[in-house]
């Protein structure tokens, strides 16, 4: 059953559009279909995204290193990943407004949109085509990679050889993959462009399920904490039939979008699949030696597999909000603060000049540390809502009384509430707020000025 989630999936498109997050590719042409731009908000919120997924997966553990393998690979690779024969999804046209779907997504066997009749579903392969070198003929083509999985495989023996690792241990890899997807829409949640996070766990055979079960928690909690709700979250288990080629086991992190429950992420157990094929088709060994066993054998691959794109999606849904404002609504983004694009606002209260000249100094000081703006247009009020709505977690009004003390109000994005503090102060106070201290937590010298 399809639960209805808090926020209108148009609410969150018009706010991407409005404030810079997200454009439609090639817009002045008319845009492509499934293609997006992240606006300058936007790419600050997916660099943070990143950020927080590669601090966590390879800063924080001593058992993972990253990588960052070329999109496009050797053909042979395709053919031995199985992604030529099966990375195919079944296409049916309707006869009468020639418009395509996915068979396996209708829920009638006549078009959706017209009710014509539909041709028999032919399987339709999901990867871009494209030559290599000057002359394009079969012997050239090469692929855009459809997930960046198989970078990582195909060097698993250059990273042993390399790091000396020992199992158990992975490799990540942040970067952009391809699909010619067939169904469209839902914004970013599905793009023929779109960029993954991935880790493949390389592991000891016989301890696969027990570093799943790792895996799964490790990953729901961490979207957890990155402020997405608990309820929102839902894990799925793949039944048998509905199993990829290589996975023995997969559960989906599914995220309550405004569409529906639908897949975040994708944790499989590949097994050995991976390295026996490219290491068959290769003709070099991915075997594995383990020093205390004396044993040779293929390492199980444990794969939490993310998406960017999703994402940062979940996120914006996850901390869109709306609350009564005087005559108006207050529109908010209640952003964890190393998700928010925007950390402080720097906003004087007017443009006089000795005010001006006041907040450009604060602006240049804090702008080593973090992602600043700066803000002198319309009324206090107004400046407020627009970085509440872009989830700015604290805003720096600076004001005459400025001038006399010494002094700023930092206002809190979520509560309204405001503390006053000396400029001296100001940097070391909005790192402890941003590390999350409580805001009525003073500083020398500080005061509650606002509740
Ligand atoms: P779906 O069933 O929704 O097509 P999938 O099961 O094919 O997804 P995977 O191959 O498991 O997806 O890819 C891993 C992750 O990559 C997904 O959980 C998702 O976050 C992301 N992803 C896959 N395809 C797309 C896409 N077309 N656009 C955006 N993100 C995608």
């Amino acid at each position: 059953m399809t639960e209805k989630a808090k926020v209108d999936m148009e609410k969150i498109v018009s706010l991407c559009r409005r404030r810079g997050f997200v454009f439609p590719s090639s817009e002045i042409y008319g845009g492509l279909s499934s293609c997006w731009d992240y606006g300058p908000l936007g790419v600050e919120l997916k660099r943070n995204i990143k950020q927080a997924w590669w601090q966590s997966i390879v800063q924080e553990r001593d058992d993972m290193v990253g990588l960052d393998a070329s999109i496009l690979m050797h053909p042979q690779t395709w053919e031995a990943s199985g992604h030529i024969k099966g990375f195919t999804d079944p296409l049916v046209e309707c006869k009468n407004c020639h418009l395509r779907w996915r068979s396996d997504d209708l829920k009638s066997s006549n078009c959706p949109t017209c009710g014509g009749e539909l041709t028999e579903p032919r399987l339709f392969n999901l990867m871009f085509k494209t030559f290599i070198g000057p002359i394009e003929e079969e012997a050239s083509v090469v692929y855009l990679r459809p997930e960046t999985a198989q970078g990582i495989f195909v060097n698993f023996q250059n990273v042993v050889n390399t790091t000396r690792r020992r199992l158990p241990f992975g490799i990540a890899q942040i970067g952009k993959s391809f699909r010619n997807e067939v169904t469209t829409g839902n914004f970013i949640f599905r793009c023929r462009e779109f960029e993954q996070m991935e880790i493949e766990f390389f592991v000891k055979p016989g301890t696969d399920d027990k570093w799943f079960d790792y895996w799964v928690e490790e990953r729901l909690n961490w979207y957890a904490k990155l402020g997405i709700k608990r309820e929102n979250l839902k894990l799925r288990q793949h039944a048998k039939e509905e199993l990829a080629h290589y996975a023995r086991k997969c559960y989906d992190i599914n995220y309550l979008f405004p569409m529906g429950w639908s897949e975040l992420e994708g944790i499989a157990n590949r097994g050995d699949f991976d390295l026996v094929q490219h290491a068959s088709s290769s003709g070099k060994s991915l075997d594995y030696f383990d020093e205390e066993s004396k044993e040779h054998f293929t390492p199980y691959i444990i794969e939490p597999s993310a998406g960017v794109d999703r994402s940062v999606l979940a996120v914006l849904c996850d901390a869109y909000d709306e609350e009564p404002d005087k005559d108006e609504i207050r529109v908010l983004l209640h952003l964890h603060p190393s998700l928010a694009p925007i950390k402080v606002a720097v906003l004087p209260l007017s443009r006089r000049e000795k005010l001006v000249k006041l907040a450009k100094e604060i602006y240049a000081d804090l702008r080593p540390g973090w992602m600043v703006s700066y803000d002198d247009a319309q009324s206090i009020g107004r400046r407020y809502r627009r970085q509440d709505e872009t989830g700015t977690p604290f805003c720096v009004t600076i004001d005459f009384q400025s001038l006399e003390d010494a002094q700023v109000t930092i206002r809190e994005r979520d509560s309204m509430n405001q503390i006053r503090v000396p400029i001296g102060e100001l940097k070391t106070t909005l790192g402890a707020k941003l590390s999350g201290e409580p805001l009525f937590v003073l500083p020398p010298g500080g005061q509650i000025w606002k509740k």
